[in-house]
């Protein structure tokens, strides 16, 4: 019996600097609490019913990962909107973050469409933006790690995910960092994300257990001793 069903969009393609190690974190943090999840794949070509997923979370990639699964990320198009307009939980890294856009325009010229349920658009530069990344946001600083040549320009109404304290997150300039639609969230920082914010990890999974088991459900808490030092550790690397 599982509590929750996550699907990992593209476990293959996507997924770079430990992405996957937010899946495991999503899977420990229920054990821990006596609550099991489900972990199902999502891979090019294959049907998958997103109405049976609690948690759908997608990695980060290389430009030429992105463009191998592009054109099936465009046949879920419709399938992803639906589940996101029902409240589905979904975490979107880097790459797919960027596929999360209406486009990205890489920096070889190539131009990868997107599925657009963030108003965004990603265009490639020449300097990646590399290195660590804190963020302020309403669930706690988060950091992160980040290695990227898109930069990402929200539209005037697109919700970021929070504010660069450290790093660049969307781009160089604006100084804000990912994006969030209801409870669809974006960002560049991995790391991975979830080990090291331990708030925002909770956050995910109380949203997705109160939309699947009644809003009352709360999470039990947990010792995040250790959890908090490598966040510690992590904001204060250069
Ligand atoms: N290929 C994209 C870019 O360079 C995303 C990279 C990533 O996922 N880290 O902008």
């Amino acid at each position: 019996m599982s509590d929750l069903v996550v699907a990992h969009l593209y476990p293959y393609e996507m997924n770079i600097y430990g992405d996957t190690g937010n899946v495991i974190a999503l899977q420990r943090r229920l054990q821990w609490r006596g609550l099991a999840a489900r972990v199902e794949p999502v891979s090019v070509g294959e049907e998958y019913d997103f109405s049976g997923a609690d948690i759908v979370f997608g990695g980060g990639g290389q430009d030429r990962s992105q463009l191998e699964v592009a054109a099936d990320l465009q046949r879920r198009r419709d399938a992803v909107h639906e589940a996101v307009a029902a409240g589905t939980v979904f975490l979107t890294i880097c790459g797919t973050y960027q596929l999360f856009g209406r486009r990205f325009l890489t920096q070889a010229g190539e131009e990868i469409p997107g599925i657009g349920v963030f108003a965004m658009d990603t265009v490639g530069g020449r300097k990646r933006m590399i290195g660590n990344v804190v963020v302020g946001t309403p669930w706690g600083d988060l950091v992160g790690f980040e290695n990227h040549s898109g930069r990402t320009r929200l539209d005037p109404g697109q919700k970021p995910l929070g504010r660069v304290k450290k790093g660049y997150g969307n781009n160089e300039t604006r100084r804000d960092e990912g994006a969030v639609i209801g409870n669809c969230f974006g960002t560049y920082l991995h790391g991975s994300l979830l080990p090291k914010n331990p708030a925002f990890a909770d956050e995910v999974l109380s949203r997705a257990l109160r939309r699947r088991h009644g809003a009352g459900f709360e999470l039990a808490p947990l010792d995040d001793t250790l959890e908090r030092q490598a966040a510690r550790m992590a904001a204060q690397r250069p």
